[in-house]
């Protein structure tokens, strides 16, 4: 039976065309490869990017041009007004909201892979052989659970990053045996959709998508304390299953391999943020992290001692090593290139200077390394946390600037806190600190942080940029 379906490509006797679209498809995947290898690294990064949009561009145009026998209407209805919103609202984001729009874009796929599967039921569009019809409807039923479970966590994830609601974990009792629940029924379920046909199969379908989306919502919003990172990146892994997913159900097989690079290289990098903040990753997964180990977490008060922008700017001068630690306050005050500035200044006078960059820091993974990368701040000062903590120590003066929750000593102090166990740069051992904030806010996870009270660390309070340029017009006087 001839393939009728816009995006399938037929395995015997392609046209043209569709010759030209098989090989610009696997260019694409070649292409979508050597970004991801490209983007490793901060100073390959550009080059990665502009081979993904290389990639993205050919395989857009291979489906339109050689794959696509009709709809075209339809296509453009979708791709026109999706092109002038995404370039509006990327031409208009300041960096501080990227964590946001990352974790709506994550959102879309998940929808998308919904829409997909359920009108693949409807109406499959491609010729599935009756021996393979189970699999077909195991596609479906898999592709519209992570879809509909991608979109609704995605949303909440993006709510809390962007502030619209609280980041603490929201709970429920005995939410754990609620998820298994929840998860058995969606199997039951799937067993009562592959047993029926037609719109008898649409409704445990429809039941399942209504449970899957639940559980997103409850997986996410039970995530607290300092772990969301890892839900960010494991949403992006589920994006990229979702999409490989809707790739079977179409049979598209660039969507297929771009599906599962997104959701392999998301699922290495939630393992790597949770090796790094020695948390287990099955159990940030379920919620259980985030809010300590049972008991109330310790309370921090204190006396702090407050520095001046003269004092500060006598300390650089009188330090020879020093470490600066940015944090998601350097973002929201854009201070990174008043601080590339300072840095300069301080190098030209002969001395250490390095960044230590914390694996959470900001909040997004590579925050720091974007905005550094931005400012024109060499590479080779930009140390991970793991490379220069133990340098601490022999250090004469660090500044701590928009950073909190990655410089708390409570991680390392108080089990009961719900940052315990997490590694943090242990600012605290230098010779001095300064913490440059605006006030006594607590950070994300919402824990007070005792550094502010130790003997050797100053608060020099007010907004980060502000402060950067008062320090930059000292260090130049
Ligand atoms: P935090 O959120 O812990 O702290 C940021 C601090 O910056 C605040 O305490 C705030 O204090 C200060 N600040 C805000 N605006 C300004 C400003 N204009 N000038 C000066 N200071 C300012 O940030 P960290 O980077 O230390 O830690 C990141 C946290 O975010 C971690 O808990 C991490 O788990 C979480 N997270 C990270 C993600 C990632 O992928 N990196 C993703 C999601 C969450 P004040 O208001 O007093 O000025």
């Amino acid at each position: 039976m001839p393939f009728s379906h816009p995006l399938v490509i037929a395995s015997q006797t392609l046209p043209l065309n569709q010759s030209l679209a098989t090989v610009a498809y696997i260019v694409a995947a070649v292409l979508f490869i050597f970004s991801l290898a490209g983007l490793a690294h901060q100073t390959s990064a550009k080059r990665g990017n502009l081979l993904g949009i290389i990639g993205m561009v050919l395989a857009v145009g291979a489906t339109i041009f050689g794959v696509m026998n009709g709809g075209y209407l339809w296509m453009a209805a979708a791709i026109v007004p999706a092109i002038l919103i995404g370039v509006r609202l990327a031409a208009r984001l300041s960096m501080d909201h990227l964590p946001q729009l990352v974790a709506i874009l994550h959102s879309f796929v998940g929808l998308a892979a919904v829409f997909v599967g359920i009108s693949s039921h409807i109406e499959p569009g491609i010729a599935v052989p009756d021996g393979e019809m189970l699999i077909h409807k195991i596609e479906i039923y898999v592709g519209v659970f992570i879809g509909a479970l991608t979109f609704t966590g995605s949303i909440v994830a993006f709510l809390k990053l962007a502030e619209l609601i609280g980041g603490r974990a929201v709970t429920l009792p005995g939410r754990h045996v609620l998820n298994l629940v929840l998860m058995i029924t969606c199997v039951g379920l799937g067993i009562w959709y592959c047993r029926v046909e037609g719109d008898d199969a649409l409704v445990p379908l429809l039941i399942m998508t209504a449970i899957s989306s639940l559980i997103g919502v409850h997986l996410v919003m039970a995530i607290g304390g300092a772990d969301m990172p890892v839900v960010v990146s494991m949403l992006n892994s589920y994006s990229g299953w979702a999409a490989a997913a809707a790739g079977f159900m179409l049979k598209n097989h660039l969507l297929i391999v771009t599906g599962a690079l997104v959701g392999s290289s998301g699922a290495i990098l939630s393992y790597i943020m949770c090796a790094a903040m020695n948390r287990s990753f099955l159990s940030v997964i379920m919620g259980g992290f985030g809010s300590g180990a049972g008991g109330p977490a310790a309370v921090v008060e204190g006396t702090t001692k407050e520095f001046s922008v003269d004092e500060t700017v006598a300390m650089l001068e009188e330090a020879q090593s020093i470490v600066i630690v940015p944090g998601y306050g350097m973002a929201v005050a854009q201070a990174q290139h008043s601080l590339a500035e300072v840095v300069k200044t301080l190098l030209k006078r002969n001395k250490e200077v390095r960044f230590a960059i914390h694996p959470v820091a900001g909040r997004l993974p590579g925050h720091m390394n974007v905005l550094l990368a931005e400012a024109n701040v060499p590479y080779d000062i930009v140390l991970e946390m793991d490379e220069i903590n133990e340098d601490m120590s022999d250090t004469d003066a660090i500044l701590v600037i928009g950073a909190n929750d990655i410089v708390n000593p409570a991680a390392l102090d108080d089990p009961n806190s719900p940052i315990a166990g997490m590694p943090v740069i242990e600012v605290w051992t230098a010779k001095t600190c300064v913490v440059m904030k605006r006030g006594m806010a607590t950070g994300y996870a919402g824990v007070g942080n005792p550094l502010f009270f130790k003997d050797n660390t100053y608060m020099l309070f007010g907004d980060a940029k502000q402060n950067v340029d008062a320090i930059l017009r000292g260090l130049q006087r």
